[in-house]
């Protein structure tokens, strides 16, 4: 049986969304919904998606621009098992009133805060919790980079405490009004950041502080982190051989020409990925080192793409079709994620 699925949203991530379901054996997407009769509407029809309107008003405007929407998004929604809401952040609140009158099940977005579902969601953290659950949150780009990470370094070495200063790219590429431009923010200047606490919502019992700075670039946020390991006889060779054993986690090396995030996104084209992605959480590999069993590294995240598989494991989760391990081996090998 095909999982009816809806993308309520087409920004961002809500068309890399709608692209992976696509590609997925097990799914279907019903359509997507958007506001503006724009560019990615038009492309979005040239794919063959069924196109709806957020609302009502909207739908002379697609018209109007030679796009003939198949409804409005709550046709779209009475269509689909599950809907994915990439709406921007904040609007998941009015959103999940319309799913539950209908008695849909939905994921939503990092953006939204964690008590909109009570329940945040990363693939390899927490899957088996997620299984029939009405509302989901897949977490932020940022929260799903470390989740993966520690969850590794917990298993296999117990972790004492984190602390992590993440330099975050400033806007997506397409939000030409965003900044700093020549400058560095302190985001917030008040701290730790917001990012911490949102690892917590998915694995409550690990210590971590975070801060964070923007800084002008799009394409990466980039982390440092200093990770207290409870096994004092952990090497750096040990913490490699664990990160690279865990799925989602890509190591480079600088000895391979790979200095800066700029050649991480060059390595996506290379790889021929959709768009440039890299769904997973790339580690320097020659970064890795540990000082009194205090393990320091730098991991680069595609804010982009990163969520992207969790999405998809998100729906196998919560309609209880797979269990983790298959489901994460059929989203690598659809994505093109080699381990
Ligand atoms: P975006 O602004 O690129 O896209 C939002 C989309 O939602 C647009 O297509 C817009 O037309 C549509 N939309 C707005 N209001 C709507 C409504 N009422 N009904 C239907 N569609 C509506 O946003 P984004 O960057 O894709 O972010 C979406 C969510 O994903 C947010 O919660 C964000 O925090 C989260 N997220 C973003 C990133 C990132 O780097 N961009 C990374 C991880 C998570």
């Amino acid at each position: 049986m095909s999982i009816k699925v809806a993308s309520n949203g087409y920004g961002v991530i809500g068309r890399r969304i709608a692209d992976a379901v696509k590609a997925q054996p097990d799914m279907e997407l019903v359509g997507i919904a958007k506001v503006s009769p724009d560019y990615k509407a038009k492309l979005a029809v040239e794919k063959g998606y069924k196109i709806f309107s957020a609302d009502e008003k909207g739908l002379e405007k697609f018209r109007g621009n030679g796009i003939e929407p198949a409804g409005t998004s709550k046709d779209l929604i009475e269509k689909a098992d599950i809907i994915i809401d990439s709406t921007p952040g904040n609007i998941g609140p009015s959103n999940k009133e319309v799913y539950a009158d209908l008695g849909k099940k939905a994921l939503f977005q990092g953006g939204e805060k964690h008590d909109l579902t009570g329940f945040s969601f990363v693939a390899q953290c927490n899957y088996g919790d997620a299984a029939g659950k009405q509302f989901t949150r897949v977490v932020s780009c940022n929260t799903t980079g470390l989740c993966r990470v520690l969850n590794a370094l917990d298993q296999e070495f117990g972790v004492d405490r984190a602390r992590v200063v993440i330099a975050r790219r400033a806007a997506d590429p397409d939000e030409t009004t965003k900044g700093p431009i020549d400058a560095v923010s302190l985001d917030p200047v008040h701290l730790p950041s917001h990012h911490g606490p949102d690892v917590n919502t998915v694995m409550p019992h690990i210590n971590i502080s975070t801060m964070a700075i923007k800084i002008p670039t799009t394409h990466m946020h980039l982390h440092s982190a200093m990770i207290q390991l409870k096994d004092k006889t952990a090497s750096s060779d040990r913490v490699i051989d664990t990160l690279n054993r865990t799925s989602r986690i890509m190591l480079v090396n600088s000895k391979s020409g790979i200095k800066s995030t700029g050649q991480v996104l060059d390595l996506g084209r290379e790889l021929g990925r959709p768009r440039n992605d890299l769904f997973e959480s790339i580690i320097w590999e020659d970064s890795v080192s540990i000082v009194e069993s205090e393990v320091f590294f730098f991991m680069g995240v595609h804010q982009e793409s990163i969520v992207i598989p969790e999405n998809i494991d998100a729906i196998r989760a919560v309609m209880q079709t797979k269990s983790a391990k298959d489901s994460i081996h059929i989203t690598n090998q659809i994505l093109g994620i080699r381990k």
